[in-house]
């Protein structure tokens, strides 16, 4: 379907008064909301700050020219999408196919027939339409693919991604690095007492209350079933801990509420201090730590030794 027009932005460009009055009232009738812009300098001042669905750009004005005009648009990552008409009197091959291969959607020739005017710019604005939809797509198809369903975190796979970055600029730049694996105690017992769904709240809500618990800057995942990984940029041993324990007690100290059912559940957890040799390797340590915190009757956090000082 074309775009509706009354939803769609056209910005003249021309240093022609006259021109910018003529393409005013035709696009206006259509339904088009129309913007002017009396040189080269304006339209892109207008096209960072405010931009349309469709430019009608002259080629010969004053200061910048339309090809100017159109290689800064283009060079600009906000603005490289939208689509450009050239309005112009140069219809030579020669000034035609230096605009489409500069990028330009379009073309229309002075004087142009009202009719084609409108049709072209429909054209331009369902293209545009259609490019809007696909990146709001792909967006949202890059945060399906990185977020984990039941809880909303991110996902393991997007997790170790995240992880391998931070810890090779932790290497690169001698930073600290620390990762905190993390296992709510006997979850096997919640799903067999109050059933699997009621187990899935608990998930829903220990996340809720991890996440609540983190600084920006820290990355939080679900690991696997009940377990979840957060990595701590630049930070050592000793501040990963007074999170990791402001989070043990935010679970442990209020019951979870599933569906009217309070459930209380505890956690454990495994602190590593980074960088090791692999970002694996790092969450190996944290996991071992893990299963020494298991060992010690749970609830409670393991941690490298303090370094001596
Ligand atoms: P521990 O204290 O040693 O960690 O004991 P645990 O019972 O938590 O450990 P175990 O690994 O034996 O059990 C984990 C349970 O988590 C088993 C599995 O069915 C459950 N689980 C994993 N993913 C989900 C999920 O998405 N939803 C629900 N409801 N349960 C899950
Ligand atoms: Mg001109
Ligand atoms: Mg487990
Ligand atoms: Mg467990």
């Amino acid at each position: 379907m074309i775009a509706e027009p009354s939803a769609t932005t056209v910005l003249i460009t021309d240093d022609s008064l006259v021109i910018r009055a003529v393409v005013r009232s035709h696009l206006e009738a259509a339904g088009y909301h129309v913007v002017e812009a009396v040189d080269g300098r304006a339209a892109i001042e207008h096209c960072c700050q405010t931009p349309p669905d469709v430019i009608l750009l002259d080629i010969e004005m004053p200061g910048l020219d339309g090809y100017e005009v159109l290689e800064v648009l283009k060079a600009d990552p906000l603005l490289t999408d939208l689509p450009v008409v050239f309005l112009t009197t140069l219809t030579d091959m020669d000034n035609v196919l230096r605009g489409l291969r500069g990028g330009a959607h379009d073309y229309l020739k002075k004087p142009f027939e009202p009719a084609e005017l409108v049709a072209r710019v429909a054209a331009a604005a369902h293209v545009k339409k259609l490019q809007d939809q696909l990146r709001l797509r792909n967006a949202e198809l890059d945060l399906l693919s990185r977020t984990d369903a039941l809880t909303g975190l991110n996902n393991r796979r997007h997790l170790e991604l995240v992880l391998g970055h931070y810890h090779a600029d932790s290497i690169r730049h001698q930073d600290p690095l620390s990762v905190l694996l993390l296992d709510i105690d006997h979850f096997k017992r919640v799903n067999d007492g109050y059933g699997h769904p009621a187990g899935d709240m608990v998930l829903a809500e220990f996340a809720r209350r991890l996440k609540s618990e983190l600084r920006e800057g820290d990355v939080v995942g679900r690991w696997g079933g009940e377990e979840f990984l957060v990595v701590f940029p630049r930070t050592g041993r000793d501040g990963a801990l007074v999170v990791a324990e402001r989070i043990r007690q935010a679970i442990a100290a209020t019951p979870i509420d599933a569906d009217g059912v309070p459930i209380s559940v505890t956690v454990s957890a495994g602190c590593a201090l980074g960088p090791l040799g692999t970002a694996a390797e790092l969450v190996g340590r944290a996991d071992a730590l893990l299963y020494s915190a298991k060992g010690a009757g749970r609830n409670r956090i393991e941690s490298e030794p303090a370094a001596a000082s």
